[in-house]
This record gives structure tokens, sequence and C-alpha cells, in this order.
């Protein structure tokens, strides 16, 4: 059985321990591959080579940085169908879903293209008599960045396109769930002509992360997965003197007031809940249906559900894989179960879905739960599977409220025709990404991505002008050239003249 196999230096490098987890296909059940589990010393070896290229790569010219970037956009293009089936081959989702992810990966790449843009500095001149002063961004070091399963491919192109158009070198540690696409994606940067050395893989568990959250050569860490971990990375890296941000977990509430549109309701629910089989940290998985607006909603919503075909991923016609291993799956039934003791109704229930021909794969079908209340635990936590809670307020200010008061903040949406109404909710919705009759505000590449609350630690957002901000440090210059009517001594502390 294949081992995946640490990138460093350029080159792929025999684990030197026999620490390894299995590698699923979530469709079948079966394990298709082996990855290894990075010791301290590998971590070590690839935090060494990062360091030692960065010496060359923080100096290279924009324009050799441009090209590079370039012609990476141009080969994950070429391959994004082989990208995309490898995704659905260990994650699940769907082919259709992974060609997805991987265009939205690509768009930041392509805003990494223009770095020279991005780069630019700031001057001004004659602050004080022939004096000028300007600032200008530099590299922070090595970077490392540390990703969650359901993106495999796009959360890392997050963080490793823009930390490198910026002059730094990164070590990447890829979910251990579904890794081969980080090892394609980096033999594609070498063929694009990133030097040996500036990108670098290690494969691995608490052992790796721990490692890198101690390095003393590792000056910044990106992370994106669950609020626990988020919160124990931000506080360990900055603890250890790093620059951290650290993306968290979700919930997020889509609500519908009763003038909406609700067949345009219905389908964003049903396509924001279920797609990727809800492992999305920006997947909608509470519905606020204000005053009568659920039993408009609702009866559409399972109009569509019944049409919904689960299955392989591979095969076109299914729009809706399997959970990504058998654990995950069963506390997703479980959220389900104790929702069902708690009170709530399961108008539609997943648990018993069958997948012919695939006894063994981790299936949950799309469930829909009906009054769902603050208080129950699958209303407080994140679920992340195909389960879409709906919870009835009575007023506009009820949703609003229920939105504030819980704990995630990551992404949320309204649908309403009122443009007062809209209007109040993106001013007052304490959430870092708001839709309007948009269910997954996915900011563009050239703006940034980010939640409130505990869906992030850390004070900038992910890709866009925070991830420049971010991999980058400010350095300012105050020049004079020599004049001999600046000369003698004065104390004073130096005034503008
Ligand atoms: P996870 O937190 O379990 O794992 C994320 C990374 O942390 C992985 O690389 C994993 O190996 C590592 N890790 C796991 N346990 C660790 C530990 N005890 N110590 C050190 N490192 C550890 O997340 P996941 O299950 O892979 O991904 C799903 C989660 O990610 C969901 O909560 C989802 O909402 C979140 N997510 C958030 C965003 C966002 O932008 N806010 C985006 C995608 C996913």
């Amino acid at each position: 059985m294949d081992t995946i196999r640490h990138w460093i230096n350029g080159a792929f490098v025999d684990p030197k321990t026999d620490r390894s987890a299995d590698v699923f296909n979530p469709a079948t059940g079966e394990v298709q591959k082996k990855v290894a589990l990075a010791s301290e010393a590998e971590v070590d070896s690839a935090v060494a080579t990062a360091k030692k290229t960065l010496e060359s790569w923080q100096h290279a010219s924009l324009a050799t940085r441009t090209r590079v970037l370039f012609a990476y956009r141009e080969l994950v293009n070429r391959h994004k169908d082989e990208i995309a089936k490898m995704l659905t081959m260990e994650h699940g989702k769907v082919f259709s879903d992974a060609q997805g992810e991987v265009q939205r990966g690509l768009e930041v790449v392509e805003y990494a293209c223009g770095l020279s843009e991005l780069l630019k500095g700031e001057i001004n001149e004659n602050v004080s008599t022939e004096v000028d002063t300007y600032s200008f961004r530099q590299p922070v070091g090595v970077v490392a960045g540390i990703t969650p399963f359901n993106f495999p491919a796009m959360v890392p192109m997050w963080m490793y396109p823009v930390a490198i158009a910026c002059g730094n070198t990164f070590v990447l540690k890829p979910s251990e769930r579904d890794p081969s696409v980080t090892n394609f994606c980096a033999e594609l940067l070498q063929k694009a002509g990133l030097p040996d050395g500036v990108f670098n893989v290690v494969h691995g568990d608490k052992v790796a992360v721990d490692t890198l959250l101690q390095h003393r050569d590792v000056s910044a860490i990106s992370f994106v997965g669950s609020t626990p971990i988020a919160k124990y990375i931000y506080e360990n890296g900055t603890k250890n003197g790093k620059r951290v941000q650290a993306l968290g977990g979700a919930k997020n509430h889509m609500v519908v007031l009763p003038d909406a549109d609700m067949d345009l309701a219905a389908d964003a629910a049903v396509n924001a809940g279920f797609g990727s089989a809800g492992e999305r940290c920006m997947a909608i998985s509470v519905l606020v249906c204000v005053g009568n607006a659920a039993d408009k909603l609702l009866p559409k919503i399972r109009e569509r559900m019944a049409t919904l075909k689960v299955g392989n991923g591979l095969d076109p016609a299914s729009q809706m894989g399997p959970l990504i291993t058998r654990v995950h799956r069963d506390k997703v039934a479980s959220y389900v179960a104790s929702g069902q003791k708690d009170g709530a109704d399961v108008l539609v229930d997943g648990r018993t879905l069958k997948v012919e021909g695939h006894d063994n794969g981790f299936w949950l079908g799309p469930t829909l739960m009906d009054n769902v209340k603050p208080g129950m635990a699958c209303y407080q936590e994140e679920i992340f599977g195909p389960v879409l809670s709906v919870v009835r307020a009575s007023s506009y200010e009820e949703a609003i409220r229920l939105i504030h008061e819980h704990p995630y903040g990551n992404g949320t949406a309204v649908f309403t025709n009122d443009g007062g109404a809209a209007r109040k909710f993106r001013h007052e919705i304490q959430v870092g990404m708001v839709g309007i009759n948009v269910p997954i505000p996915v900011p563009m590449s050239y703006y940034s991505f980010g939640g409130w609350k505990q869906s992030l630690f850390g004070d900038l957002h992910i890709y866009g002008p925070d991830g420049v901000k971010f991999y980058t440090r400010s350095k300012v210059v105050i020049e004079r050239w020599p004049d001999p009517r600046f000369r003698g001594i004065d104390l004073g502390f130096p005034q503008q003249k």
C-alpha cells in the first residue's frame, strides 16, 4: 500500500519512523493509502530547509516570484480535474464540488500573481526640509500552515500562494485525512519554477503541529480548523512569540423573513445545508424562520430534499457524497439523536440511508430537524454534517439576538425582499461574513476571509489584503542626504522643520 511521504527541499522523503495513519476512501470505507506522521526531527528538517532557502527567496525579484505564480496558476488550471478527482477519492465530496474547490483556490493564486502591486510601499517627500520618509513591507520569515480536511486544496491555497508571493518560505502540515493533493501541488510548484525548499510539506498529527508551534525558526502560523484546536494554536503560538491567525469552526444561521422569495430561500437552504455533506465552515446549519416563514418554507425544502441523490462522488449523478470518516459520521448521527431526545422534531432522517453497492461507506443522508431550541447540544455545537436545524423566531429582533448570543460568528445570511430589513442585518449583525439573499458569502480573493467571536483567533483575516499584511511586516525609513545646512549639535528631540 502506498505511503504518502513528506516533501522537503523539492523531493519526497522516506519517513524515518513507522508512525502512520490510514487514508480512507469515504465512499467505500476502504483504506486506500497510508500517510506518514512526522516526528519532531522530520519537522525540524523541513523548517531548517525553509530557513536556509529564505536567505535567497526573500531577495528574489518581484519579477521572478510573479513568473513562478503565473506558471503555477497555469499548471493548477491544466490539472484541475486530476486534482478534483484526488479530492473526491479522499474527501468524498462530489466531483463537480471538488472542481469548484480548486477554482476558488486558484482565485487566490491569481490574486497573488499581482504581488508587485500588493507590495507597493508609500512615500512622503519633504516631511521636514529635504527629508523624505517611506515605508514598505518585507517577509516575516518561515511560515507554517496547518489545514483541515474539508478543503484540502483550497484552504492551503488561502495561505501559501500569498506567503510565497510576499517572499516567505513555507512549511505546510495538511490534514492527515486527505493529504494526497498537497503532494501533487508541491510537485506542480516545482514544475512552475519555485526553487526547492521554498515550499515544504510535513504530514502528521499533534506531534508535527506541536513541533511547529514551539519551533524558534517559525515566525508565523496560519491555522484553519475546529475551534478548540484554533484556540490551542493561537494560545501556544503567541506564547512562543509567533504571529498567529487561527480560523475556527462555525454555526452559520440563515434568517428567513416572511416576505422572502421562498423558492430562492428553499434552494439556498438545501444547497448551502447539504452541499459537500455540510462539511463546509460556511455551510448553513441553522435556519431561523421568522413569523410564519417556516410554514411556507419547510414544505419547499422537503420537496427539494426528496430529490437529492447521495452517492459516490465520482458518479456524475451524485449530488452529495459521504462524510469523511466513520467516527465523524457517527458523531453527526449522535447530534440528531440528542436533538430528538431534547424535543426537536426530525422531519427528514438521514441516519438510515443506504447506498447501493457501497455498504461500508460513511453515509448519512440529508436531515431536517424542526423546533430546535437554543440550549440543545445540536444547536449550540458545530455538527459539521448534512443536518439542517430549524429554529422558529417570533420576531426579526429575536432572530438577530439568537445570532448574537451564539458563540460562533463565521458566516450568516438573511433572505428578504425588504431593503431596510437587509440593511439593518448587515449593519447590526456580529458576524464576519454576511450574505444578503446569498447563503454562502465566501469573500472573493481580493477581499479577506474570516469570522468573528469563536470563529477566529488573531487580528487579521486570511488571504486578500489581510493575507498580505499577515505575511509581511512593515519597515519605515526616514532619509536625508548630507547637506552642510543641516550640520550642528542639537540634543533636542527631532522635529519637523
Ligand atoms: P481539526 O481542528 O480537527 O484539524 C485541523 C488541523 O489541526 C489538522 O491539520 C489536524 O491534523 C490538526 N489537529 C487536529 N487535532 C490536533 C491537536 N489535538 N493538536 C494539534 N493539532 C491538531 O479540523 P478538521 O476536522 O480537519 O476540519 C473541520 C473543522 O475546520 C470544522 O470545525 C470547520 O468549521 C473548520 N473549518 C474552518 C474554516 C474557517 O475558515 N473558519 C474553514 C474550513 C474548516
